[in-house]
């Protein structure tokens, strides 16, 4: 349930009628706008009657929140979250600001550290703001390249050093959290988007996470699984839409661009597309994030590799420095029509 208070009202009236709610056995999620406060009821809310909390005098409004994700529904929150990446160590970056479409890119997997610090400078210089690299990769075979680990993760601690970006890197269990201490940015996998154990621990864990959407996930299991990681304490969630299976086999996946603009709708997390898992194939990505930067994406994905050929995983989408050097001028040229820079 979503109760809205009337403007001007005195901070101590709002903490009294937070804690007689509170005595409801509900918790309370407060929303403070320029003029309006927003209060979030969370719990058993089903034997409560909106229309009673519309005789005290500072409600102006009560209503039921239909959707099963409270704290990621718009409802709840309808400002805009902006996500604040980095700037512990490395430049800090914001994703969700309005103004700006920052590129997180890097390869698809951390392969030793001249590969990946080669990278990091190449991304660097083509305006990129957020280093990725996969020190865990989910590989589908058992026998394929599985990640260096930990030294994946000293390894992009190195490049966030010698380059002043800030580091995202997918997380698989729970356990190697404690690796996480650096990094920026976690990354919760498509395979992993629905591991609720891991949702909760990355939740109580208090980093900033980029949330992608399962290869058969919906819409609203996206949101569901954000609400797994903000019920555990971490507000700062970035959903990001890859791709999903469709019946044709053309592409790796289908961009779901109306995702984008759907999911700007119903919730106030920002929204960064992933172009290259999307497609799979290098020559398309540049036309996916052009289209994803008009569909009003608060960032973009980008796999880079120095020599892509030679790349230990996903070899066929990523893009060398210089295409990728080229694609961020063109995504600067279509973010500018939106009044936002890379
Ligand atoms: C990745 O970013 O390298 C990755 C494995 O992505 P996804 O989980 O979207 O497949
Ligand atoms: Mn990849």
């Amino acid at each position: 349930m979503i109760v809205i208070l009337k403007s001007g009202v005195s901070q101590d009236r709002i903490d009294s009628f937070i804690s007689d709610v509170k005595e409801k056995n509900l918790d309370v999620h407060v929303s403070k706008g320029v003029d309006k406060t927003v209060l979030g009821l969370l719990g058993d809310t089903s034997k409560l009657d909106p229309e009673d909390f519309l005789a005290n005098e500072i409600v102006e409004s009560a209503e039921r929140v239909s959707a099963p994700y409270k704290m990621a529904s718009r409802s709840f929150h309808p400002e805009n979250t902006v996500v604040k990446i980095g700037g512990d160590g490395s430049t800090a970056c914001f994703i969700g600001d309005g103004k700006t479409v920052p590129l997180i890119a890097g390869p698809c997997s951390v392969e030793n550290e001249k590969q990946l610090i080669d990278a990091a400078l190449a991304v660097k210089k083509a305006g990129a703001r957020i280093l990725r690299g996969g020190a865990y990769k989910p590989r589908t075979s058992p026998y394929s390249f599985q990640g260096l680990g930990p030294e994946g993760i000293r390894i992009l601690e190195k490049a966030k050093k010698e380059t002043g970006l800030p580091i995202c890197t997918e997380l698989m269990s729970a356990s190697e959290l404690k690796y996480f201490e650096n990094v920026d940015l976690i990354q919760v996998g498509a395979r992993n988007f629905q591991n609720f154990d891991l949702l909760k621990e990355i939740g109580k864990f208090g980093k900033p996470v980029l949330l992608k959407r399962g290869l058969s996930g919906t819409i609203q299991e996206l949101l569901m699984s954000a609400e797994y990681i903000m019920a555990n304490g971490t507000e700062q969630v970035i959903l990001c839409e890859r791709g999903i299976r469709t019946y044709d086999g053309y592409t790796r996946n289908c961009l779901d661009v109306s995702a984008v603009p759907y999911l700007h709708k119903v919730s106030h997390l920002p929204v960064v597309l992933d172009p290259s898992h999307a497609c799979g194939i290098r020559w398309m990505v540049g036309t996916l994030a052009c289209s994803a930067v008009a569909a009003g994406a608060d960032g973009l994905e980008i796999e880079v590799h120095c020599n892509p050929e030679k790349a230990l995983s996903d070899a066929s989408q990523q893009l060398p420095p210089v295409m990728f050097e080229e694609l961020a001028v063109k995504l600067n040229k279509y973010a500018a029509v939106e009044g936002k820079t890379i």
